[in-house]
């Protein structure tokens, strides 16, 4: 995909700070291994044999092309952009961004009218888009087109007069954008517990719909349970949980049968990564979501012989890379990428961008 900034570009301008978080491992372990009967030597250079590399990680199709729109739209636009809420749940990403000139706002009240707005990957609801109609604001709309699938679905179920349940976790951006579609329509289930319990005018009328980034054995209990409530329930043709979310999912769950700690990049509130640490320790494996190298626990590590290393969706690949660096400098020669299946999805640039690039006469940013 054309973009004005190259990934490499990217982790240069967080360059700094990985060299940091790197240089501050490597010191603790350099002290500690000076001392003679080092614990900790002897649990890194002499217990983990193996590195485990899972693939696919760390970037989907809908978070590459966030990222490629805030900063197309800096180079077009110049800054500053106003972005909705975070492009993306990664707080390596929007650092950067931040850095670039991307303003990071709650509320649209926060953009100047005329201003340039981004919406970010987890989608809006129709309120928020006439709010920016009122504004005025030049939108370029960075939904994922997979979370515009599910929008697009709870309306189609909405016009078919049923009631519809969302399957997923409250207060999540994708969620308060998906439920504002239909508003007093949709009802959301977060659990077995509310399966059992959700009340519906007319149980012969009812569909289904799912947040993208669900752990995918949570999600099908959970609609196993509508499905035995509403035996005529309706559900799309097509999985919601993207294909993002489930490969990496099912990529996770090779290596925790093999790995006795998983370690995920991934920030807090990235529900994919999360759900990807809840993936790894259902598999039976020790797991820890991690936002940086820094955050390793040396604790974590006792006894291990193989560690697994994955990255949620929003998560950039050079923190992978920084994870790895450690444990190779810490003597761990064995790395090895595990492919669980391969991924070629690319998803084309919101029309708005492309519009604004062709009346420049312009094909790809540089
Ligand atoms: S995780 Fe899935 S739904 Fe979310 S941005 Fe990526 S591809 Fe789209």
């Amino acid at each position: 995909m054309a973009g004005v900034l190259t990934r490499d570009q990217n982790a240069a301008g967080d360059s700094r700070a990985t060299a940091r978080l790197l240089t501050n491992l490597l010191e603790s372990y350099t002290m500690v291994s000076d001392l003679p009967e080092c614990a900790w030597r002897q649990r890194f250079t002499m217990a983990i044999k193996r590195l485990l590399l899972a693939k696919p990680r760390g970037f989907c199709a809908g978070v590459d092309r966030a990222i490629d729109v805030v900063n197309m739209a800096l180079q077009l636009y110049g800054s500053p952009v106003y972005v909705r809420k975070e492009i993306v749940h990664n707080k390596y990403v929007i650092r950067s961004l931040a850095a670039k000139g991307a303003i990071f706002i709650d509320d649209l009240d926060e953009v100047p009218d005329g201003a340039v707005a981004i919406f970010s990957a987890h989608g809006v609801s129709p309120e928020v888009r006439a709010t920016a109609a009122a504004k005025s604001l030049k939108v370029i709309d960075a939904t994922c087109p997979l979370v515009t699938k599910v929008h697009m679905e709870a309306v189609r179920y909405a016009n078919e007069n049923r009631s519809i349940i969302l399957v997923g976790h409250a207060g999540h951006d994708e969620v308060i954008g998906t439920m504002g579609e239909v508003p007093g329509r949709i009802q959301l289930v977060g659990s077995i517990e509310e399966a059992e319990k959700v009340q519906v005018p007319d149980p012969d009328r009812v569909a289904v719909t799912t947040q993208t980034t669900l752990g995918v054995d949570d999600a099908n209990v959970i609609i196993d349970v509508l499905r035995r409530r509403f035996p005529k329930l309706t559900a799309p043709a097509s999985d919601d949980i993207c294909y993002a979310t489930q490969n990496r999912q099912t990529a996770v769950k090779l290596l925790a049968e093999d790995a006795d700690l998983v370690l995920v990049l991934g920030s807090d509130n990235s529900s994919n990564s999360r759900r990807l640490r809840e993936v790894a320790e259902g598999a039976g494996a020790k797991a820890f979501l991690i936002d940086d190298a820094s955050e390793i626990d040396p604790a974590w590590l006792e006894g291990v012989e193989c560690v697994a290393i994955t990255a949620g969706a929003s998560a950039p690949e050079y923190l992978v890379q920084q994870v790895v660096a450690c444990f190779r400098a810490l003597g761990v020669e064995h790395v090895e990428e595990v492919m669980a299946m391969d991924e070629k999805v690319t998803f084309l640039l919101p029309p708005e961008l492309s519009r604004e690039m062709s009346s420049r006469g312009l094909t790809q940013l540089s």
